[in-house]
């Protein structure tokens, strides 16, 4: 048998093995055969990180041995040797997974420096205190990385040193302090670790790679994971690669540079540089680096150079590139390129732009566009009514805005906004260690570090605002100072995105409007899709947004939710508790004029387009006061009533609190006050009510009377409602307007169910509408979500001319989960847990509720052969989701507003991928 191949060179790769070598090694590979300056290196694959894990945290056989014989290589292309006393070989190992997962994992740089190397690179360079500042960097990354020492403990030493010398820069530390700190870090090593700094250099590479695997499971690559949806099985690969140094000297430097604006998606160089620079650097935010056009002035022909590659790499890779590089005495290396980052509006922007330059098709621009950045495009922004007070401007590091509370720490973020507080995380500078307060935090804050530092890059990744570099912040502990102005933890702040401005207090804030670019993608978006979008809207400022956003008619509108309002919610109530047929007759006459006016209002709002009205649904207990609520009011009313038995008559009401206090009891329950009833009288009515919300009580009623089952007991409900649906589309009928009503019938699992309710449908109908009935067609179909329903399709098809799966009843009942309590209980430690791969609840199980869909189409068809067919529950808004639609073969999806544009995209994406019959790329 064959050993396993674990280690790769770079010469050996390609971009097309990212599963294997991780983002960055197969992007090192690909640049080292374009011919890139890439200085030579290796990479060990993901296959080994897992073997790593399954071996119980060892390192495979025979991965050392090919790390030997690849280290070789680099030695001979860099004509050094590892460990080589006089002109030593140095390496940086740095983590590469295949997803990206910016500054999650570890590295460490310098590696091959001991007490003997780091004299043979003083001589070498000539650069004693370049030499011993590798080396002390070098200790200090080891240390913690490998033996997990905290960095400020390394740092302290430094700080407490600078300070004996009185230096303010690092600029002024000589070698011999470097020397005499890497004393100092070496007797730290020793003291926290209890093994010294190896001097084997092999030891050091060996423990190296194995730190880098075990960053794999660090607790904030475990959250950014989380967060991503990265699946924890991938892991990680190692580059080894010899290093280059932008730090030893003012003819060296380092780089990020991205071949567009990742904020605006502008065609510039954008990004920033040091002279006399590590690596790390520009990322960790340490010192804040210079714009990119700065390097023009200062390396003309480095930069020329560095713009020819930035463009090749573009081209190569058909897309914008986030580049590393470093110059080394005057010699440009390219160290890392990748797909870059980019805000939500820039990507469609340089989508659209490469489609125009013709480096990328429609359908390749179409099947980039990304779920999350279409969750985030329709980023917010400060409302400029008024004049708001600037604090700060720092840099515009993550477009969008936010008000928050502000907030110092990363654990407060987190525990604020679990207890509903909105907050702004504010900090110096941010490091992946704070990822779970960056992700709980409205927006982000910082007063050091540049466009790419961390802060910057995973606030735009996850489409937060963030304002970074805000050096005019003076942070101290809890508080910050701006000018005279001190603002403290707790107090409103607003953060705009867009400017980098930060501003005292709260603001109003705008929600965004759909750009050009996106119009365009929607656009191409609509001339490949098959599956149409219609949208979930129940009035008609929803609906007529949805339809902005390119909604093809509304596919749900639960009217429950036009009964929540101030002026209905007592008539239902009325409706509801009603004693007899007449009384509830009375309440649903008062009713009918409201709805007649929500109905016609969704017809003006959607001329011509279709309006599926879903009757009635949820458990009658939903509209009624809580019966807990209502039983402590019941306890508290009869103590007042024993209180003033006791009180002389004409007292009871000594103070106006206790009248309206009463008074709007009584508006809460919706029952009317008569002249404020002394505690005896209220009693009774509290009495009263609660007796019969108890009898209205039902232990499952999710399972209960509900949807059609109360349709068929009280048939005057419905009956109400398809008056003012007839009524309305009549009315607008009228007008000129095209009103296309499809009723849905809720809840059915029976065949007879749906007949009784379509014949009382039209029934209706014919009574309303008479002989202008030509004029108003409707429709009248079926919400398909008791599994008995889909598995029954083919007899209810022959009574609905349209189907609708309300798949979130339909997860709930054939999972058996609760949809009320599981997400709160169990499922989250279902997810966790990997017992089931995701939420049902968002993202539709193909197995078992979508065999169900599968099947009711094609039984359903069978019988009507162009039956109707869409999903109406909350999948349809989810992208996984939608592409399983598609493949079911439904003709529509319906999903909220703000949902609608991802709607379209991920159909057309859906048609295109079926079209390219790739299961992969999904
Ligand atoms: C459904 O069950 O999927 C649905 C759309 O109805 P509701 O969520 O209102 O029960
Ligand atoms: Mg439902």
């Amino acid at each position: 048998m064959n050993a396993v191949k674990w280690v790769f060179l770079f010469q050996e790769g390609s971009v097309s093995m990212k599963e294997l070598l991780g983002g960055k090694g197969a992007n090192l590979a690909e640049m080292t055969g374009i011919g890139l300056p890439v200085p030579p290196g290796f990479t060990v694959t993901t296959e080994a990180c897992r073997a790593f894990y399954a071996s119980g945290r060892a390192l495979p056989e025979g991965v050392m041995e090919q790390v030997s014989t690849a280290m070789h290589g680099i030695e001979d292309a860099k004509g050094q040797r590892f460990g080589d006393p006089h002109n030593p070989l140095l390496v940086s190992v740095r983590s590469g997974s295949v997803s990206s997962m910016p500054g999650m994992m570890d590295t460490i740089l310098n590696l091959g420096l001991n007490d003997e190397t780091v004299q043979g690179l003083a001589k070498e360079t000539n650069n004693p205190r370049f030499a011993y500042d590798c080396y002390r960097r070098l200790i200090q990354m080891y240390g913690n990385v490998v033996l997990h020492i905290p960095l400020i403990s390394f740092e302290d030493l430094l700080i407490r040193m600078k300070e004996e010398r009185g230096y303010s820069e690092e600029s002024e530390v000589t070698a011999e302090d470097w020397q005499s700190l890497v004393d100092q870090y070496k007797q730290l090593i020793e003291q926290e670790a209890a093994v010294p700094f190896p001097q084997n250099v092999n030891e050091q590479l060996e423990k190296a790679i194995e730190a880098v695997f075990l960053s794999w499971n660090n607790a904030r690559a475990i959250i950014y994971r989380k967060a991503h949806r990265i699946p924890d099985e991938q892991g990680t690969a190692v580059n080894i690669q010899a290093m280059v140094f932008g730090n030893r000297g003012d003819d060296c430097g380092t780089g990020v540079v991205f071949t567009r604006n990742p904020s605006t998606g502008d065609k510039i160089l954008f990004g920033e540089f040091l002279t006399n620079a590590q690596g790390e650097d520009v990322v960790a935010g340490i010192r804040t680096p210079l714009p990119i056009a700065r390097m023009e002035q200062e390396m003309p022909p480095l930069y020329v150079q560095l713009a020819e590659l930035a463009d090749k790499l573009e081209r190569h890779y058909k897309d914008m590139q986030d580049i590393e590089f470093t110059v080394d005495k005057h010699k440009l290396y390219i160290l890392q390129t990748r797909g870059g980052k980019r805000t939500p509006q820039a990507a469609m922007r340089i989508a659209v732009q490469l489609v125009e330059e013709g480096i990328i098709t429609k359908a390749e621009a179409l099947l980039r566009i990304e779920e999350t950045h279409l969750d985030q495009l329709l980023h917010r922004a400060i409302d400029c009514s008024g004049e708001p007070e600037v604090l700060a401007v720092g840099l515009p590091a993550s477009p969008g805005a936010a008000s928050g509370q502000a907030v110092f720490d990363t654990d407060t973020a987190e525990h604020w906004t679990k207890e509903g507080k909105p907050v702004i995380l504010v900090r110096s500078e941010t490091t992946p260690e704070d990822i779970h307060g960056v992700l709980a935090a409205e927006g982000v804050l910082t007063s050091r570090g540049g466009m790419t530092s961390h802060a910057a890059v995973v606030a735009r990744g996850m489409g937060k605002p963030c304002v970074c570099g805000c050096e005019s912040l003076d942070i101290d502990g809890n508080l910050f100072r701006a000018g005279d102005r001190t603002i403290r933890e707790g107090d409103w702040i607003s953060i705009d995105g867009a400017n980098g401005r930060v501003i005292a207090g709260k603001v109003g804030l705008k929600e965004a409007e759909l750009s050009a670019e996106l119009e365009q993608m929607l656009q191409w978006a609509d001339e490949v899709r098959t599956l149409r979008v219609m949208t979930n809207a129940d009035n008609p400022e929803d609906a007529r947004k949805a339809s902005l956003f390119g909604a093809e008619g509304i596919g749900l509108c639960r009217t429950e939710h036009m009964f929540f309002g101030a002026d209905r919610l007592p008539l239902v109530r009325h409706m509801i508790l009603a004693e007899s047929k007449e009384e509830r007759l009375k309440w649903l006459a008062e009713l009918l004029p409201i709805q007649h006016k929500d109905f016609a209002g969704l017809f003006r709002a959607m001329d011509g387009k279709p309006v599926t009205i879903r009757l009635l649904d949820p458990p009658m207990h939903e509209f009624l006061p809580n019966v807990d609520e209502l039983s402590q009011r019941y306890y508290r009313l009869a103590a007042q009533e024993r209180r003033e038995a006791a009180v002389p008559e004409g007292h009871e009401f000594t103070s106006d609190r206790s009248a309206s206090t009463k008074a709007a009891g009584l508006a809460t329950a919706g029952l009317d006050s008569q002249d404020f009833p002394s505690a005896a009288v209220e009693k009774a009515e509290v009495e009263q009510l609660l007796r019969k919300v108890r009898l209205l009580h039902e232990a499952n009623p999710m399972l209960g009377q509900r949807g059609c089952r109360l349709g068929i007991v009280f048939p005057e409900i419905y009956e109400m409602q398809a008056e003012a649906i007839f009524r309305a589309a009549a009315e607008c009928a009228a007008e000129g307007i095209r009103a296309l009503p499809e009723i849905m019938i809720p809840l059915v699992g029976h065949v007879n169910e749906l007949e009784l309710m379509r014949s009382l449908v039209d029934r209706i109908a014919k009574r309303v509408l008479g002989r202008e009935a030509a004029r108003c067609p409707y429709k009248v179909g079926t919400m398909i979500e008791v599994p008995r329903a889909a598995l029954t399709a083919h007899q209810i098809a022959e009574k609905a001319d349209f189907f609708s799966f309300g798949t979130n009843d339909m997860t709930q009942m054939t999972f058996g989960y609760s949809r009320d309590d599981a997400e709160g209980k169990f499922l989250t430690h279902y997810v966790e847990q990997k017992v089931i791969p995701h939420n049902p609840f968002q993202v539709l199980d193909r197995e078992g509720v979508g065999q169900l869909i599968e099947w009711a189409v094609q039984k359903g068809r069978t019988v009507k052969p162009h039956l109707k067919t869409g999903v109406c529950g909350e999948h349809g808004g989810d992208r996984q989701s939608i592409f399983f639609c598609h493949a079911a073969g439904l003709d529509y999806i319906s999903c909220s507003p703000y949902r609608v544009p991802l709607a379209r995209i991920a159909a057309a994406q859906a048609q295109l991928l079926s079209g390219a019959g790739s299961q992969d790329q999904k």
